[in-house]
This record gives C-alpha cells, sequence and structure tokens, in this order.
C-alpha cells in the first residue's frame, strides 16, 4: 500500500511522510478512526514509507526490494498482529496471528479497508469471534528481540488491539515501556476507548477522520467506474465511509441484477414464452442460494408493490424511475383475483430453495405457474 492509493487524508499523509524525513519516528503510534476511514491502509503506507530503502518525497519509491515485498505483505521487518480463533475442531488453543499468514496477505491485497467482520468471514470464524492472546504477544516479543533482517527498523501493525485480553495487554505494554531499538509499534483501532490507558499514553496518537466527499467521490468514480452523478449519490449516503460506499454499490448492483431479471421474467411470462423461461429460469438456478433468495424475495416486492400500485420511495433514486415505469405498466396484470396466488408462488419458491430443492426445477414450475396466473 503507498501514500498515493489511500483515499483522501491529504493533511494526514504529508505530516506521516513528515515524520519520517525529519527522523522523528516515534516508536509507538495509536491509528484512530471510524470504520470506513482508512486508518488501516494509512498503517500500511506509513510502514511501507519507513521500510523502503529508497524513499521519494511524499511516496514510498515502489521499485526497491523493500517496496517490492512490502506490495506483496511479505517484508521480513513488517509484523502483524491481528484478531483470530480457533477455526476448526482440531486447531489447538492457542491460534496465533502467523497461523492465519497466507489469508491475510490475500484479505489484504483484496482490499485494505476491509472490516473486522469481513476478516472474520474470510477465515470462517462462523459466530466467534476474534481475539489477540497472551501467545501472540509472547510471539511478538521473541520476534522483535531479533535484528531487522533488511531495513533499519521493524515495523509492527496491531490491527484492532482493542481484541487484545488483559494479559496480553499487560504484555504488549512492557514491549512499549521497553521497546526493542528501531522498532515501530503501530496500533490501528476503531475502539481506542477500549484500550488500556496505560498502552494508550505510550503512543502518539493520529486521528483518522472520515473520507472528505470530494475524495470519496473521485475514488468511486475511478476506482468503480461509476458516473458521477451516481457517485454523488452513494457518497451523500455514505458519509465518509468507504466501506459503507462499497456495501450500497453492491447492494445497488444486486437490486439492478434483480430488477432486470424479474422484468424480463414477468415479460416471458406474458408471452408464454417456453424458449425463453427456460433460458432465464436455467440462469436464476446457476445463481448461489443466498442470491436466488434475494432475487425471489425482490419479486415477491415487487408484487406487493405493483397491487398497491405506489411505490416505496427507494433510497436510491437512480433506480426509481425504471422501476416504476415497469410497475405501472406492470401494475394492470396484478389484481385482486391472481394476487394471492402469485405471491404464494413466489413464498414456496423462497421455501424450496431454503430447502435445498433443485433451483432449476423450482425456478421453471414457478416461472409455468405465474404464466398462466398472470395471463387470467
Ligand atoms: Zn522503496
Amino acid at each position: 500500500m503507498y501514500f498515493k492509493e489511500i483515499i483522501g487524508q491529504e493533511v494526514l499523509k504529508s505530516r506521516l511522510v513528515q515524520t519520517v524525513q525529519e527522523n522523528r519516528v516515534s516508536h509507538a503510534w495509536l491509528f484512530f478512526g471510524p470504520e470506513g476511514s482508512g486508518a488501516l491502509p494509512l498503517a500500511l503506507a506509513f510502514a511501507g514509507y519507513i521500510l523502503c530503502t529508497s524513499r521519494g518525497e511524499d511516496d514510498a519509491c515502489g521499485i526497491c526490494a523493500g517496496c517490492n515485498k512490502n506490495s506483496k505483505y511479505i517484508h521480513p521487518d513488517l509484523h502483524f498482529v491481528y484478531p483470530v480463533n480457533k477455526t476448526r475442531a482440531g486447531d489447538r488453543d492457542n491460534v496465533v496471528s502467523d497461523d492465519f499468514m497466507a489469508d491475510w496477505r490475500s484479505f489484504l491485497l483484496r482490499n485494505p479497508y476491509g472490516r473486522l467482520t469481513q476478516w472474520y468471514d474470510f477465515i470462517d470464524l462462523e459466530n466467534k469471534q476474534g481475539i489477540i492472546n497472551t501467545e501472540e504477544s509472547k510471539r511478538l516479543s521473541g520476534k522483535l528481540n531479533l535484528k531487522a533482517f533488511e531495513s533499519d527498523y521493524k515495523v509492527v501493525i496491531l490491527w484492532h488491539p482493542e481484541k487484545m485480553n488483559d494479559q496480553a495487554s499487560n504484555k504488549l505494554l512492557k514491549l512499549l515501556e521497553e521497546p526493542p531499538p528501531l522498532t515501530v509499534f503501530i496500533l490501528v483501532s476503531e475502539n481506542p476507548d477500549q484500550l488500556l490507558a496505560t498502552v494508550k499514553s505510550r503512543c502518539i496518537p493520529v486521528k483518522v477522520a472520515r473520507i472528505g466527499d470530494e475524495a470519496l467521490t473521485e475514488a468511486l468514480i475511478n476506482k468503480h467506474s461509476l458516473d458521477a452523478g451516481r457517485a454523488v449519490e452513494f457518497v451523500r449516503l455514505a458519509s465518509g465511509n468507504y466501506l459503507k460506499a462499497l456495501d450500497l454499490i453492491s447492494e445497488a448492483e444486486d437490486i439492478r441484477y434483480n430488477f432486470e431479471k424479474f422484468r424480463e421474467l414477468m415479460r416471458s411470462c406474458f408471452k408464454k414464452s417456453i424458449p425463453e423461461l427456460y433460458k432465464e429460469t436455467e440462469e436464476l438456478a446457476s445463481l448461489t442460494r443466498e442470491k436466488q433468495k434475494s432475487f425471489l424475495e425482490y419479486g415477491l416486492r415487487t408484487l406487493r408493490e405493483s397491487l398497491a400500485l405506489h411505490l416505496n420511495e427507494p433510497e436510491l433514486v437512480f433506480l426509481a424511475d425504471a422501476e416504476k415505469e415497469f410497475t405501472t405498466n406492470f401494475a394492470p396484470f396484478v389484481h385482486g383475483i391472481n394476487i394471492l396466488a402469485l405471491t404464494e408462488e413466489f413464498s414456496k419458491a423462497i421455501q424450496d430453495i431454503e430447502r435445498n430443492a433443485n433451483g432449476r426445477i423450482v425456478f421453471l414450475d414457478m416461472a409455468l405457474k405465474l404464466s398462466e396466473l398472470i395471463k387470467n
């Protein structure tokens, strides 16, 4: 991660760069800010700048051996600590970050802005919470006793340090009180209030504010190919949280997909075109169960709205016109006589999908019944 890849946070970036250039890198930092503001990407870029052996004026060089390793998160002088837990029954009790290193690297490469629950999903923690245990602190102090391998500094990034238990916190505190030479700790937290006051007091606080609207809009346009109108719409709802913006984008994609598929399916039902129905239901059957359910729930909602002949104001305005137009055209075919049977078909399909029935049969069966009901 480079500073140039960070969304917004210009003032903070210059401050961090300057600290390194003026050789004032303190041994402990606490980067804190709300979800989606980029505290972890900033810590990664800061670490990358510290470890670069040929620093540029405002960013790491991107070509030295250090940068090369940093870009894959495999630099031997960059250490990570993050919450983990047992994932399988066979795992021993004291699992540590290193047990998940390959996953962690893929997670960072996929989205360094990722949230904690996404990390838990990524390593299949199911309903368990991640923790940072005492074994972790022990291992860390062992590693830090060694000399740096390739750089002047050793850097440790602790993600969500509030997940440390008291014993682990106290061990970390000892490290912070008597730091090994040329070691930089960067704690990255969304809930600094949950940290031991003694740990916090050892760190230079760095507040990472919400991302400015202008920078976030620019990122959505450039990184996610949104047009300016839609980007502004998402930014208005995301309140400076890049992750929230990503959620909205993916939600909108789902709605758009469901809407288009529902419209196609209803048109084919109306035409009673068996080859078309077959093709469309095959496609629906190839989706994941979750997406199949989401489609059916969307259909159910649209049917009810068609009957009510009014749309609730959708949160995402850009879809409203197309949906409204379709619902208005479709509404005459949904009436008091067939609405119950229509909605029942959708509800039944949802139940069947939940029971792992064969999607091809469920969707084709539903489509054939719908085409009967819509005609009458
Ligand atoms: Zn470099």
